[in-house]
């Protein structure tokens, strides 16, 4: 008798203590191994255009930054995996990726990756390598890396402005053309490198909530080229990076990047960066989870209109708006916030993007 109502009690007892241990394991995670952050790149070289190069003794130094200050370079889908399953990754993890697959990267980037062993990403359209395109690289050399680890994966065919209706066309048409396109891209690395990781970088950072429906529906991961950490929080057809290239090189300002947090974001009340129907100044309201962050350090800037104070509507709650209409093209907002308990940033950014009043895209 005693024995017969004691045994369920002990193991609703123990059941109770290991979801216990379990949820202040998982609570007592740092926030800086909740993330990691993703750097991209385009050229290494001494003749890149400046706005996409870094020298390759840029590359070099900020390699051995990154040996030298205890960061650990991890495969992408080490990352997703841990946001997926909302599982810890060493503190100060990066992601190194190479957008468009240009020549100098197999030539200046791959050797000295290959001498530090850190893993790394390039994202290639097909267009630009089938044309033999002379400072892109061939498929031979796309599969001499793929062998010695790179991963290769989905640029788009032909580096197309994704969201960017064709005229006459309908949102029916439009998801027909773009998916096919992807899917088509993916074929085709698999076929000339054996390798398809299902992941997406938008050409140009431009995406929209429709687009991100069906990758996530396909299983796709998708980055943008909004800055910011990726990490817990983030949402996976939306992953940031931080372009290094030109003056975003500099070792002073990127090591401040590299260092940063994914913002602990609960809540957003707009998920589609494709701005519709003359409504140019988005309102972003944002929920955080507030632990670590002194609401007074909230910093927000606004892409060409400069500092904007955050407006805050509750202790975990935030509006941000542009004062003047976001032009056609792209735009972002960035939020940043220090650590309280470690000093190094959270960083966030939300992308935009807008058509001209008639419809209409601007060519950039
Ligand atoms: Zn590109």
């Amino acid at each position: 008798m005693f024995k017969n109502w004691l045994s369920p009690l002990l193991s609703a007892l123990c059941v109770l203590a290991a979801f216990d241990l379990w949820a202040n394991e998982s609570h007592t995670i740092p926030p800086e191994q909740r993330g990691a952050v993703i750097l991209q790149y385009h050229h290494v070289s001494d003749t890149g255009p400046r706005s996409t190069s870094v020298t390759p003794a840029e590359f070099r130094q900020q390699m051995q930054y990154l040996k030298d200050n205890g960061f650990t370079v991890i495969q992408l889908s080490a990352l997703v995996d841990a946001i997926r399953q909302q599982t810890p990754l060493a503190n100060k993890s990066v992601v190194i990726t190479f957008d468009d697959g240009y020549q100098d990267i197999a030539a200046n980037a791959h050797p000295i990756l290959a001498e530090f062993g850190f893993p790394y990403t390039l994202f290639v359209a097909i267009e630009p390598i089938e044309k033999g395109y002379r400072n892109m690289m061939d498929w031979a050399t796309l599969a001499a890396l793929a062998k010695e680890g790179a991963e290769i994966a989905n640029h788009s065919y032909g580096h197309e402005y994704l969201v960017r209706m064709s005229a006459g066309e309908t949102a029916t048409q439009w998801l027909a053309r773009v998916s096919d396109n992807i899917e088509r891209t993916e074929a085709t690395i698999l076929a000339h490198t054996g390798q398809s990781h299902k992941t997406l970088a938008y050409p140009y950072g431009e995406y929209n909530a429709d687009l991100q429906e069906w990758l996530a529906q396909q299983g796709y991961i998708a980055l943008g080229q909004q800055s910011g950490a990726a990490g817990w929080s983030s949402g996976l057809t939306a992953l940031p990076r931080f372009p290094v290239a030109g003056p975003y090189a500099d070792m002073s300002s990127l090591s401040v990047k590299m260092h940063s947090l994914n913002m602990p974001v609960e809540q957003q009340n707009i998920h589609d960066p494709l701005l519709k129907d003359g409504q140019w100044r988005p309102q972003l309201q944002i929920t955080l989870d507030m632990t670590d962050i002194h609401r007074h350090q909230m910093m927000c800037f606004i892409q060409g209109q400069g500092a904007k104070a955050p407006q805050w509507i509750s202790e975990n709650s935030f509006t941000i708006q542009a004062e003047l209409d976001l032009p056609p093209g792209r735009s972002r907002y960035n939020c940043t916030a220090p650590s309280k308990a470690t000093g190094r940033y959270y960083w966030f950014s939300q992308a935009w993007v807008r058509p001209r009043d008639d419809g209409s895209w601007p060519t950039h």
